[in-house]
C-alpha cells in the first residue's frame, strides 16, 4: 500500500530530497521495521548493529558540512530522516536525530574551529556521540538556572551535580553540560557550556529504569562529582550558557515534530486500511460510518497541514530566518494535534490497537514524549504569547 505521506513530500520537496526520503524509508522497512516487536518484548535499546547501518548510510551526518566529513545536507534533510524513521519507531529515529539536533548542532553552532575539527568527522561518522545536558531533577522547564555547578580551579573548572532524562547517554562520548558559572550575574548571563568527555574522572552514567516511551532510545542520568575540566572545554563563550541551549532547541523542536508528522503518518495508513477491511453489520466494512471516516480525513487533513508548515519552517531555520516562537508553534501544534487524534485513531480500530503488534500503541505512548520533550507544550505557550501581548 502506497503512504499517504509520501504523496505529499514527492510535492513538497524536491527531487533529490525525495529520492533521499525514500532510501531512509527502505532502510527503515527493512532493517528496523521487521525487527521492533523483538527488541521492544527483550527491552532492548537500538542494537550496535542498526547503529552501525546508520553510520554506514550517512544519518549521523546528515546537515555536517562536507568539509567536517558530513554529508553537506541541511535541516529538511534531517527532518525528512525524522519522517522515514519515525514512521515504524520515534525511539530509533531519535536516535540519530538527538545526536545531530542536540549533540553536534550546538558544536556547529557555537564551537571553536579547533573543537570542529576535533569532533565533527567523528559525530558524523556515528563514531562518537554528544548528549545534550540540559535538564536536572530539579530544573525541567525552568532550566535557565542549573543546579549542577562549574567553579574556577587556576586554569580548570570543577563541575559538581546531576543532569537527567540525556538521551543517547549510553552511547555518549561527551556530554555539554549547562552549568551555573556565575550565580550573582545578570538573567541569561549565569551560565557556561562545557564539553566533558563521558570517561573523564569522576563522570558517572546511569540508564534510567522504567521508561515506557521512545523504548529502543538510551535515556540515561549523568552525575559530576568533582568532574575537572580545562577552560578550553568551554562551548561558547563563558556566560552564555543558556542562549548555546536555547539556539540548539529551535532546530530540535523541528525534528520533534517530525517525530509527531511520523506517527501521524502511521496511524493515518493503519487506520484507514483497517477500516476497509473491519467488518461489521451486514458485511460492510466499518469505513461507511460517518464519525470513522471523519476521524481518517481529520489525520489526512493534520498530515498534509503539517508537513507544509514545518517543511517551510526548515527553509526558514536554513535562511536563520525562524524565531523561537516560530520553532515552539509548530512543535506545539503537531505535537498535540497528532497525539489527540492517535487516541481517536485507536478507538476506530478498537481492540486489535491495544497490542503491541498492531503497532498504534507504540505511537500513542511515543507521541506524549512530543508533547513534553525539548520543551513541555504548556511552558512553551508562554513564549508564543510574548509578541502577541507587545503593543
Ligand atoms: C524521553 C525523554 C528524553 C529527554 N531527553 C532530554 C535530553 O536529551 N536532554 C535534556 O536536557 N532533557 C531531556 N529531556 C527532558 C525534557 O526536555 C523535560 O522533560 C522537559 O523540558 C520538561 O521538564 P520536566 O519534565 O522537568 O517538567 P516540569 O518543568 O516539571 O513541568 C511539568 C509540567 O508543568 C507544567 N509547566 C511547567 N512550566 C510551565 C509554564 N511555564 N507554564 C505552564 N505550565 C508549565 C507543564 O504541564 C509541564 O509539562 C527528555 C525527557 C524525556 C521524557
Amino acid at each position: 500500500m502506497a503512504r499517504r505521506i509520501d504523496a505529499y513530500l514527492r510535492d513538497l520537496v524536491a527531487d533529490d530530497k525525495f529520492a533521499f526520503y525514500e532510501t531512509v524509508r527502505d532502510f527503515g522497512d527493512a532493517e528496523i521495521a521487521p525487527h521492533l516487536l523483538h527488541w521492544e518484548r527483550e527491552h532492548q535499546l537500538v542494537p550496535d548493529s542498526c547503529l552501525r547501518a546508520m553510520g554506514e548510510l550517512g544519518l549521523f551526518g546528515l546537515p555536517i558540512a562536507e568539509e567536517h566529513g558530513g554529508q553537506g545536507g541541511d535541516h529538511t534533510d534531517l527532518v525528512l530522516m525524522g519522517l522515514a524513521l519515525g514512521y515504524h519507531s520515534q525511539a530509533v529515529a531519535i536516535t540519530p536525530g538527538a545526536a545531530i539536533s542536540l549533540g553536534a548542532k550546538p558544536l556547529q553552532l557555537c564551537g571553536t574551529e579547533a573543537q570542529k575539527r576535533a569532533h565533527l568527522p567523528a559525530l558524523a561518522r556515528g563514531e562518537r556521540m554528544f548528549v545534550f545536558g540540559l535538564s536536572e531533577p530539579g530544573r525541567g522547564s525552568d532550566a535557565a538556572n542549573p543546579q549542577v555547578t562549574a567553579v574556577r580551579k587556576g586554569a580548570n573548572w570543577v563541575l559538581q551535580g546531576e543532569k537527567c532524562w540525556s538521551t543517547n547517554a549510553r552511547w555518549a562520548s561527551h556530554v555539554i553540560v549547562h552549568a551555573l558559572t556565575n550565580p550573582a550575574g545578570p538573567n541569561g548571563k549565569r551560565s557556561t557550556c562545557f564539553l566533558v568527555p563521558m570517561d573523564q574522572k569522576g563522570v558517572f552514567y546511569q540508564e534510567m529504569q522504567g521508561k515506557k516511551v521512545w523504548e529502543q532510545s538510551s535515556t540515561g542520568s549523568i552525575m559530576f562529582d568533582n568532574v575537572e575540566v580545562p577552560h578550553d572545554s568551554i562551548l561558547g563563550a563563558e556566560g552564555d550558557g543558556f542562549k548555546v541551549m536555547v539556539t540548539t532547541l529551535n532546530g530540535g523542536r523541528l525534528f520533534i515534530a517530525s517525530l509527531a508528522l511520523a506517527s501521524l503518518a502511521f496511524a493515518l495508513d493503519k487506520t484507514r486500511v483497517y477500516a476497509e477491511e473491519r467488518i461489521q453489520f451486514d458485511d460492510k466494512p466499518i469505513g461507511r460510518f460517518q464519525r470513522v471516516q471523519d476521524v481518517i480525513v481529520d489525520m489526512d487533513i493534520a498530515l498534509e497541514r503539517g508537513l507544509t508548515w514545518l517543511l517551510h519552517c526548515c527553509r526558514l531555520y536554513e535562511q536563520n530566518k525562524l524565531s523561537r516562537e516560530q520553532a515552539a508553534k509548530v512543535k506545539v501544534d503537531c505535537s498535540r494535534t497528532a497525539s489527540d487524534l492517535l487516541v481517536l485513531a485507536m478507538e476506530v480500530c478498537g481492540g486489535v490497537a491495544c497490542f503491541d503488534e498492531f503497532g498504534l500503541i507504540r505511537h500513542h505512548n511515543d507521541l506524549f514524549v512530543t508533547r513534553v520533550g525539548e520543551g513541555s507544550n504548556f511552558a512553551l505557550k508562554d513564549l508564543i504569547v510574548r509578541p502577541l501581548r507587545q503593543k
